[in-house]
């Protein structure tokens, strides 16, 4: 799993997220696109990073479940997950 040391330094964001995507170091490969098991994730085709790539964005946020597996296959460690605060229900989800 690519976790960057600037990831595991990180607090989880407020409001709650699952997943903090670190969009300028996205080459648009969508490897991660395909690894999610939900579905969630895909290019925002709309813009574009500091790299010249469309960047990978979360398009259903109460749909992610944590998993971590885009973070496993992404090679440029885009993503830092957090798992759900204690307590938290689905629909609480912000983003
Ligand atoms: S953590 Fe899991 S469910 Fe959420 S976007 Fe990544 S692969 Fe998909
Ligand atoms: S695997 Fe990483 S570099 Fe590739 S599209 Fe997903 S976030 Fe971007």
């Amino acid at each position: 799993m690519a976790i960057s040391p600037i990831a595991m330094a990180a607090r989880p964001p407020v409001p709650w997220a699952p997943l903090v995507i670190a969009e300028d170091r996205c080459k648009g490969c969508e490897l991660c696109v395909s690894a999610c098991p939900k579905d969630v994730l895909a290019l925002d085709r709309s813009r574009v990073n500091v790299l010249g790539y469309h960047p990978v964005e979360l398009i259903e946020a109460g749909s992610c479940t944590s998993c971590a597996f885009c973070a496993r296959v992404c090679p440029d460690a885009v993503f830092t997950v957090w798992a759900a605060p204690r307590g938290l229900v689905r629909e609480e989800r912000t983003r």
